[in-house]
């Protein structure tokens, strides 16, 4: 099987568009930007959602759906949020088509709306207006829901996963009765995420707070989890909002305090996106393929059987019936791949595009002598082992598959953050490194934009185990107090 993907190191991006169209991830569709995904890919982000639902679960929150349009007044309500979604809102503005009398189907201007329609780029808005009705007193606190959907927001230059004017997502909106409460809501949800980045998909992250500048539109503080790509570009993997009481003043949503006080109600807002479909692609793959973690994979141990008779065949069934039942008592998931229409070598070769961690081939010879052939996705290593014991060995295996993915990607990141000291360094560092530069920064807007202008490096978070640190900013000398991460980023 020939696999037509470009070679990483030669043109990373098109090495990373062959990898998603090829091993049948998705691909673009009729709408400009948005994709279809496809079963595969979607089978990856199924086994994301089920252990993120999982977890918001576990941490007191309930799944609940809002509705995919919003009333355009209310974006208005709160300032800062309208301003930084306006440039990449879709505009619902007529609910009829007509014939136009030519056999033409046309927008019936009769049929227009009294008030447009935003498609959401985000829920806060319809989601407060909505809490509203539902919290009168501290006895309705907390509200602890999280939707799973799509939203819209119309991006000019898109990416397969990793930027879609149309993703998949979920949106965690909570409400609170004191500051302190939320707070501690967005940074044990920025937990979460890192656990799940870091336990599950093995991808590194460093936990941050973003600059004001990078704040999402409406909060008054923006947490990330920043991961680095095989590239040395940075990706935003996650965000989890402090929003104050900005969206329950826009939307008048107070409670009566214990102590019989009126207080505007505290908010958090936080998300995930099939961006992070993206992050996986990108953080473990190689020149063959997907690597995937074994905790992610929807196939984690594909079989194949090697025989010229259909009596060798018979035996061999009946073999991989007793493994597979075996493995799955173990809870790993297994596919018997007999087709009859590809040869063994084709099929190893799909299943290596399609990072399936663990191979198993067994012939005829291997029934003869109680043995089977395992051959590891992530090292690219083969072994022959005993058949006894099989089931065992093959769970530990994929444990240690999971751990030596994520320490491979630690060792890049950690090869990739580097200490600059000056601008020229910085950018010496920036040409010919890339990854993470670790500097010191004056604190000002005017700054972050200027070293963006000038080498298309942004502050990805002010790391939050950033120790104090007496220097000097690196672009206007002027006192720094801490290192922030920059780097170019997706
Ligand atoms: P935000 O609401 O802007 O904080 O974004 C929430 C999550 O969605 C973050 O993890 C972002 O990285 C991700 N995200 C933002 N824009 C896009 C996009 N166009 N496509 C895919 N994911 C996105």
């Amino acid at each position: 099987m020939s696999k037509g993907i470009t070679s990483r190191s030669e043109d990373y991006s098109q090495w990373y568009n062959d990898l998603v169209i090829k091993a049948d991830l998705a691909e673009y569709s009729a709408v400009r930007g948005c994709m279809v995904i496809k079963p595969y890919g979607y089978a990856i982000w199924e086994r994301m959602q089920a252990i993120l639902d999982k977890r918001f679960k576990e941490t007191g929150h309930s799944n609940a759906y809002f509705p995919l349009f919003i009333p355009k007044s209310f974006f208005s309500k709160e300032a800062s949020h309208v301003e930084g979604f306006a440039t990449e809102c879709a505009v619902v503005t007529h609910y009829r088509l007509k014939n136009d009398g030519n056999g033409q189907i046309v927008v019936d201007e009769d049929a227009k709306l009294e008030e447009e329609l935003i498609v959401r780029p985000t829920s806060e808005t319809i989601i407060w207006n909505t809490y509203r009705g539902w919290i009168e007193s501290y006895r309705d606190l907390p509200i602890l829901v999280n939707q799973w959907a799509n939203v819209v927001r119309w991006e000019m230059r898109t990416r397969l996963f990793l930027r879609t004017a149309e993703f998949l997502w979920q949106e965690g909106h909570t409400a609170h009765a004191t500051q302190e409460e939320a707070i501690a809501e967005a940074q044990q949800m920025l937990e979460v995420y890192a656990d799940f980045a870091e336990g599950t998909l093995a991808v590194p992250v460093v936990r941050g707070r973003k600059t004001e500048n990078e704040r999402f539109a409406g909060a008054l503080d923006t947490l990330c989890i920043e991961a680095l790509m095989q590239d040395g570009k940075a990706l935003q993997a996650g965000t989890s909002h402090f929003l104050g009481q900005n969206f329950a003043k826009a939307f008048d949503v107070k409670f009566t305090s214990k102590e019989g006080k009126l207080d505007y109600v505290w908010a958090t807002s936080w998300g995930v996106s099939t961006r992070l479909m993206g992050a996986l692609i990108m953080a473990h793959s190689d020149n063959q393929g997907l690597v995937l973690p074994p905790k992610l994979a929807p196939i984690q141990v594909v079989i194949v059987p090697i025989y010229k008779t259909d009596e060798e065949k018979a035996n061999l069934d009946q073999y991989v019936h007793q493994l597979s039942a075996a493995l799955k008592q173990l809870d790993i998931s297994v596919k018997y791949d007999d087709r009859d229409t590809q040869r063994p070598g084709f099929k190893f070769a799909e299943w290596e595009l399609k990072g399936v961690p663990l191979r198993v081939a067994i012939g005829a010879r291997d029934m003869q002598n109680g043995t089977v052939e395992l051959a590891r996705r992530d090292t690219q290593t083969k072994e022959t082992v005993q058949q006894a014991g099989l089931p065992d060995h093959i769970a530990a295996l994929l444990d240690e598959i999971q751990q030596n993915i994520f320490k491979k990607a630690l060792d890049f990141r950690t090869e990739h953050i580097t200490e600059v000291e000056s601008y020229d360094e910085f950018k010496k560092v920036l040409e010919e490194k890339g990854g993470f530069i670790s500097a010191h920064w004056d604190g000002t807007v005017e700054t972050e934009k200027r070293v963006k202008e000038e080498t298309k490096a942004t502050i990805r978070c002010i790391p939050l185990d950033a120790k104090e640190e007496e220097g000097v900013c690196i672009f206007t000398g002027k006192p720094s107090k801490q290192r922030v991460l920059f780097a170019k980023a997706y």
